[in-house]
Order: structure tokens, then C-alpha cells, then sequence
């Protein structure tokens, strides 16, 4: 089904990105080679262009129950994640709504935005999550104040795979009058999501999460939220983000989407058990723990801590037994800073420092889980042959946690 070049590597890092489907490869290439006119143009080629991308808009309108008009195309999760955040700000700042709720497990797309905004007076709420990675929707709804101008909560989450109780924040925020929205960047495409019945205002997704190509993804804004632009320039996307537009991504994301959305049952019941049996494999090592909830969480995410070992060396040492996989996420990776997200969930330092994200597709097979528990017991067991820390565990001098 899918298709690339095939390397001679257990791809264990789809939350991180996904290798692109055979069809969007196909549909890329199609449009670059049909469709290469300026859907701004008004003759016949660039108008061909332009309904290339506006049946593309429809398509990925409904796999998530919105209308066409409610989406925005964008560079990726990043660039939807900012405009969103900003958007609300400005309509909030416009009523003297200066204050935002979020969770303190968001990705760093968000984080660094609000980060921004708080930099220009707004107050920021970061609420706790459970030691199962979740946010409490009673603290949702204690958070809100008559001044609340956003609540930002993901749908899932991108290193510990912990799905947070949407709907419920939805309705919350319904009935209270402040803005929802959500990055879902790891849930669309894996996850069946209904902007409308979960009451979802804003949404970010990005097409390399779901076997699209990279640099392009979506916002959904519901119809009245006046939209903000980040870039100024030409009237493309109703004004709302100016740039002539990567007609062959935004066909080639809506391609990947449709093919997920067609699979998704049968995959995410298939990739349960995959992920089930990773979990289950890996348990067997001693001193090592399930990061985030075992069962309310995406059909392809597997995070560990073990104790007494970095993550960065398991990592670098996989990669020679050619396993591809993550400590923590790709972003946090060459920072010396444990991942904010296990943290969160009250990993002490140097139990968080010893984490590993497997995620896996639906082309991973029960052979290579097998293949990587082997790989994964035997690289922590070397490690921890010559970790000081390891040694202090084992004499006592230091208490074991897991
Ligand atoms: C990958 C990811 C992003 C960033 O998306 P890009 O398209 O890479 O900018 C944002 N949020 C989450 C949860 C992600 O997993």
C-alpha cells in the first residue's frame, strides 16, 4: 500500500513523521505535472489548479464534519497551532479577554506561542495532567474565568500518545463561551474526530503525521471566528494566509487523508494489538515503566522509562542495530532538558532522562516488534553494565523508583 523507497530499517518513529503513501506520491507528482498553474490565475490552467485544491478542501472538510469554508491550508501543525493561539488572542484582547487555558503536556507549537503572548500581557493558566497523562476536565471548567479567551488542549498527545477527553472540554467551553481549540496533529487521520459533536472551534493537522507530504497541513476555524493572518500579502485562503498555494501537497494531504480515514478501523484494531504486544514485551524488562495511560491512548504510540540508562544512548545504539525510534520528541532531542511531557507526569529528572517513544504505522510487523523488544532488552541491559548510576541502584546507595 504504501510506498518510497523501502529502507533496510525498523521504522519505529511515526509520531515523529510517517513515510508518505503510494497514492499521495502519486498525487503529488500528478499535479506537478498537470496541474501547474496559479490558482489565482483566471484562464483555464490556473483555474484547473484552483479546483484542485477546493476539492481537496471539501475532502479534508469531511473526514472531520466541517465545511469547506472552515479550512484553512497551512505549512504544517506549527504554522496552525500559531495562527489559532493568535487569532484568539486578538479576538480576546479586542474584549479585554486576556487570559488562556491550557495543559502542561502541549507541544512545543503551542507552549512557545502562549510563551509569546504572555510576553505581551496575557495570563496563561498551564494545568496539570494525571500521572496517566490526562487532563481533568473539572480543572478545565475551575480554570475558566470571565476573562478566559481561549482553551488550548490537545487531542493527543504526541510523545506519550495520551488522548485527553475532548469532547468533554468541548462542551465546557460550549457552554462557558470560550474559544476550544485543539492541536490534533497526532489524532487526525488515526482517530475518528467530528469538529461539530465535539464542539471543537479550532483545529490544528499536519499531513506529514498521516502518510501526506511534509510543509503542509490545515486549520479548521468554525465559521464566525474572525480569522488572523500570520503572512500578509495576496488574498489566497480568503485573505487569511497570502502565499500562491502548494497545489500539489494540499491534493497529495487530501489523498492521505481519505486513504486513512478508509483504513482507520481496521488499522487502529490491528495496530491495538501491535502496540498492546510491544507493551507487553518490553514490561519484561526490570525496572522500567509504561509512560501514560496503557489503554486511553493512540493505537501506535509505546513510551518507556528504564531506569539508570539515557535515552540518548539507547537511541544512537539502536540506530546502529537499525531501529529508528525517539527519546521523548524529535524537538527535545539535543537538549540536554528532560521532556516537559514526562515531567508533567511526575517522572523525576533522571527517571526521564532514560525514556524511549516507539511509534508504529500500519505497515509495522509483529516480526520487527520482535526484533526491536530484542534489540531494546539487550542495548538496556549493555547500558546499564557501565552506568554509574546503575551501580549506586543495585548497592543500595541510590533508592530505585521503578
Ligand atoms: C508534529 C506535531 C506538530 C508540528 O507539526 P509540523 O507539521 O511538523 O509543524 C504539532 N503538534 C503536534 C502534537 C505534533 O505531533
Amino acid at each position: 500500500m504504501k510506498g518510497g523507497t523501502k529502507l533496510d530499517k525498523i521504522y519505529l518513529d511515526n509520531a515523529a513523521t510517517t513515510k508518505m503513501s503510494e497514492a499521495a506520491i502519486k498525487e503529488m507528482t500528478r499535479c506537478m505535472n498537470d496541474y501547474y498553474g496559479n490558482p489565482s490565475s483566471l484562464y483555464t490552467v490556473g483555474q484547473q489548479a484552483k479546483e484542485i485544491i477546493e476539492k481537496a478542501r471539501e475532502e479534508i472538510a469531511g473526514v472531520i464534519n466541517a465545511s469547506p469554508k472552515e479550512i484553512y491550508f497551512t505549512s504544517g501543525g506549527s504554522e496552525a497551532d500559531n495562527q489559532a493561539i493568535i487569532t484568539a488572542a486578538a479576538i480576546g484582547k479586542r474584549k479585554g479577554k486576556m487570559h488562556i487555558v491550557t495543559s502542561a503536556i502541549e507541544h512545543h507549537a503551542v507552549l512557545h506561542a502562549l510563551r509569546r503572548l504572555k510576553n505581551e500581557g496575557f495570563e496563561i493558566t498551564e494545568l496539570p495532567v494525571s500521572k496517566e497523562g490526562i487532563v481533568n476536565k473539572e480543572d478545565v471548567k475551575k480554570a475558566i474565568r470571565d476573562d478566559t479567551c481561549l482553551v488550548t488542549v490537545m487531542y493527543a498527545n504526541n510523545e506519550i500518545g495520551t488522548l485527553q477527553p475532548v469532547s468533554e472540554i468541548g462542551a465546557i467551553c460550549k457552554e462557558k463561551g470560550v474559544l476550544f481549540h485543539t492541536d490534533a496533529v497526532q489524532a487526525v487521520g488515526h482517530v475518528p474526530i467530528d469538529v461539530k459533536a465535539e464542539n471543537i472551534d479550532m483545529l490544528s493537522a499536519s499531513a506529514h503525521k498521516f502518510h501526506g507530504p511534509k510543509g503542509i497541513g490545515f486549520l479548521y476555524v468554525r465559521k464566525g471566528i474572525i480569522v488572523s493572518n500570520l503572512i500578509e500579502g495576496g488574498a489566497q485562503e480568503r485573505g487569511k494566509r497570502a502565499g500562491t498555494e502548494n497545489v500539489p501537497a494540499i491534493s497529495a494531504m487530501a489523498v492521505a487523508l481519505k486513504e486513512a480515514e478508509a483504513g482507520m478501523k481496521e488499522n487502529a484494531k490491528k495496530l491495538t494489538a501491535l502496540r498492546d504486544y510491544l507493551i507487553k514485551g518490553l514490561s519484561g524488562i526490570p525496572h522500567s515503566a509504561l509512560n501514560g495511560d496503557a489503554k486511553k491512548r493512540l493505537p501506535s504510540n509505546v513510551n518507556f522509562c528504564f531506569e539508570g540508562i539515557e535515552g540518548e544512548s539507547l537511541l544512537l545504539l539502536l540506530d546502529d542495530k537499525g531501529i529508528c525510534a525517539s527519546s521523548g520528541s524529535a524537538c527535545t532531542s539535543g537538549s540536554l532538558d528532560p521532556s516537559h511531557v514526562l515531567l508533567a507526569i511526575g517522572r523525576v529528572h533522571d527517571v526521564a532522562h532514560g525514556s524511549l517513544r516507539l511509534s508504529l504505522s500500519e505497515e509495522t510487523t509483529k516480526e520487527e516488534l520482535d526484533a526491536a523488544i530484542k534489540a531494546v532488552k539487550e542495548t538496556v541491559e549493555y547500558l546499564r553494565g557501565f552506568s554509574p548510576v546503575w551501580r549506586d541502584l543495585n548497592a543500595g546507595k541510590l533508592q530505585f523508583i521503578l
